[in-house]
């Protein structure tokens, strides 16, 4: 069975699944955002074990354990920070989602939830990102058998009904 890929509106902080994406910044050492979000809700442990990483580049992607979320793991990716679109953006976030689904075969994931990753404080206009987002997500059910569930979580009504749309527009099955 291809994995379902799942559009809901919620905290990501609050999924049980194998791993939760963090939209990270390159250090790994904590931000605004739905990284303060993840930082704040996982402890102080998650900090220790990002700081042993020694950073991520834009559009790669580190896996640490998930401390007190009820996630197992959260895998930590930088998208780029958006300019005009010209300088490289839309390969990057290409790359920090597929490094996102990469590090999860790896560690034999069956659930993975994502963020709009590069669509907050980073800028990224969201009716792009999420073609990319999706794409990738049909991608990764293609070429990863074991992937169950792929989500994406929306924190605010209007970002739902943005990936909502897309989602139709792309002729992807979702629950
Ligand atoms: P970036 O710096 O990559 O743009 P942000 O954290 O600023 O990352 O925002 C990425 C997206 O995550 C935004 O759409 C934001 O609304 C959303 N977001 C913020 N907090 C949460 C949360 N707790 N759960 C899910 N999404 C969140």
């Amino acid at each position: 069975m291809p994995a379902i890929i799942e559009i809901i509106q919620a905290d990501i902080t609050t999924l049980e699944v194998d791993a939760i994406v963090n939209a990270a910044n390159n250090t790994l050492l904590g931000g605004g955002g739905v990284d303060g979000a993840i930082h704040r809700a996982a402890g102080p442990g998650l900090l220790q074990e990002c700081a042993a990483l020694m950073g991520c580049e834009t559009g790669d992607a580190k896996i640490t354990g998930g401390g007190n979320l009820p996630a197992k793991h959260v895998i930590h990716t930088v998208g780029p920070v958006w300019k005009d679109g010209s300088h490289g953006e839309p390969g990057l976030l290409k790359s920090a989602y597929r490094r996102c689904f990469a590090v999860a075969h790896q560690y034999g994931l069956q659930s993975i939830a994502f963020p709009a990753i590069s669509s907050g404080v980073y800028g990224y206009p969201m009716r792009e990102s999420v073609v990319i987002a999706l794409s990738e997500a049909v991608a990764a059910r293609g070429e990863y058998p074991e992937l169950e569930r792929i989500i994406f979580v929306q924190f605010s009504e209007g970002a739902q009904q943005v990936y909502l749309d897309a989602a139709e527009r792309l002729g992807i099955v979702h629950s």
